[in-house]
């Protein structure tokens, strides 16, 4: 595959070299679609790490912390135009690494990943202190500084989108970053090395270390020379995450996993809840944590939305991400595929009743038939666990209240939608929810201004907006005498 060749030199990107890992191990990355290899990636270790975080912070000392807030804004600018003007071939290795379809990859994954660089370069030069009232005859101000060095750690499920929404914010509060993209998609994350690059982003501000979470991933949480820890990925790795980052007191924000609930109440517009739940849970086949996996449906229109749910499911377009009219691609690799079917099973021998899907397709590549449970009970497994695949339960309400105690009686709290007319039952019902993100008559919607982020065992700490910007700063105090 030219394009992946091209872009990834099966090298590791440290102080704005292009290196082989120190041990010199590689692995292959496989095309979902077909399981076949489509590059080598170098397995970088920690020794690999221990390099880049020395690289971050000789940058972060020394010429980072020269260049004005305001080229910092220049900068991630032009990495967002670098971005958008790469668009068709990053979108296509995106595809080929992670399963999503092109038109998501193209439509959504890259233009918001662009969006994402702009968004955070006006922010780089409104960074600001206060003045505080203290007792005379002082004066205090203060004033929010970059943390230091970053670790990133993030999924394969948005590989380009969760790289951007991690490293611009840390970028335009002045940090430096070693990111740690997952072991099955690290391809755009290499590419966005070379654009940084490109844009002439001083050596060492952005470092990329391939490899494995239990090596590379677990030797930047250990390290005592980053400051703080941005993961997004399973709560099972993130608790690991929390653990082992005591032991030098990292700052932690962590993005984990989601069981959202998806409420359709007896006044809705059931065309558009139909379709929102459908988009809620397939979207991305499904590798989604804001995935709209329980979807509760208030008795009276329960048949009649399902019946329509099924039906447009069915024909949904499965196949090869690459044809523009595919709506589901591959699951990201053999190991999530055999996991989600398993969950399947797990399905059935529990009593929930089977309405579409529940194979794997016929054929090559790691395909999923988009799966849907009715019957299903809020103690069941499939209701309970973050499945991550193309699997949604179906549960059946009576009234508001009842709704809001099944919706919240989950150990997560990432994102929840309501979908009715009533204005005041949308309204209550979106505070009722325990959730870092409220719907309300649609579903999956983000914006590089809005904070996302989850409550519960779907994690703490927001990322976007000016709240996302904060989580990378940290406040002095500086008193001055008058006397
Ligand atoms: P994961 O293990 O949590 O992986 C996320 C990232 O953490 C990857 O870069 C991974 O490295 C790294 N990692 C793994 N173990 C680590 C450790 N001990 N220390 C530091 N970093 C570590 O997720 P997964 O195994 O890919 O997926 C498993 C399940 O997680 C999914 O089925 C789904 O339920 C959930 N998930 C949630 C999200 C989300 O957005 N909330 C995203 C993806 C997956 P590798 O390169 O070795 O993978
Ligand atoms: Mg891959």
């Amino acid at each position: 595959m030219p394009a992946a060749q091209k872009i990834n030199p099966g090298r590791l990107y440290i102080g704005g070299q292009w290196v082989d890992a120190v041990a010199g191990h590689s692995f292959p990355t496989i095309n979902p679609a077909t399981e076949e290899a489509i590059t080598t990636i170098a397995e970088g270790r920690a020794e690999d790490i221990d390099r880049a975080v020395r690289a971050a912070r000789v940058a972060f000392d020394g010429p980072w912390a020269k260049v004005s807030a305001s080229d910092r804004g220049r900068l991630l600018w032009k990495i967002g135009d670098l971005i958008e003007s790469h668009l068709a071939e990053i979108s296509e290795v995106e595809t080929l690494d992670s399963g999503k379809t092109i038109t998501e990859a193209s439509r959504v994954d890259v233009p918001m990943a662009a969006d994402c660089f702009r968004y955070f370069a006006g922010w780089a030069t409104k960074i600001e202190g206060e003045t505080v009232a203290v007792r005379a005859p002082t004066f205090n101000y203060t004033l929010r500084e970059p943390l230091g060095v970053v670790g990133q750690i993030i999924p394969w499920n948005f590989p380009i989108l969760l790289a951007a929404w991690k490293v611009a914010p840390a970028l335009a509060a002045g940090n430096t970053v070693v990111l740690k993209p997952a072991e099955q998609t690290s391809l755009t994350a290499l590419f966005l090395a070379r654009i940084a690059e490109e844009a002439g982003l001083p050596p060492g501000v952005l470092n990329v270390v391939t490899g494995f979470g239990p090596t590379a991933g677990a030797a930047l949480v250990d390290h005592p020379g980053v400051d703080k820890i941005a993961f997004t990925g399973s709560t099972a790795v993130g608790q690991e995450i929390m653990r082992r980052a005591s032991g030098t007191l990292k700052r932690l924000t962590l993005e984990l996993g989601g069981k959202s609930p998806n409420v359709v109440f007896a006044d809705a517009d059931l065309e558009a809840a139909a379709r929102g739940a459908q988009n809620g849970i397939f979207y991305n086949k499904g590798e989604v944590c804001t995935a709209g996996s329980r979807l509760f449906v208030e008795e009276a229109v329960h048949d009649a939305l399902l019946d329509r749910l099924a039906a447009s499911t069915s024909r949904m377009q499965q196949g090869d991400p690459l044809d523009p009219k595919t709506r589901l691609g591959p699951q990201v690799s053999e190991a999530q595929m055999t996991r989600v079917l398993s969950y399947v099973d797990t399905g059935k021998a529990e009593g929930a009743r089977l309405v579409t899907g529940g194979e794997r397709a016929p054929g090559k590549g790691y395909f999923v038939r988009p799966t849907i449970f009715g019957d299903v009970k809020n103690d069941m497994t499939i209701a309970r666990e973050e499945i991550f695949g193309p699997v949604l339960s179906v549960l059946r309400f009576r009234d508001l209240e009842e709704v809001v105690r099944a919706a919240n009686d989950t150990p997560y709290g990432l994102a929840a939608a309501v979908w009715t007319k009533d204005i005041k039952k949308a309204h209550k019902t979106a505070r009722l929810l325990r959730a870092g993100t409220v719907w309300i008559n649609t579903y999956g919607l983000y914006d590089s201004a809005m904070p996302f982020g989850g409550c519960k065992m779907s994690g703490f700490g927001r990322e976007l907006g000016h709240h996302g910007l904060l989580e990378y700063t940290q406040t002095k105090s500086v008193w001055v005498d008058l006397s």
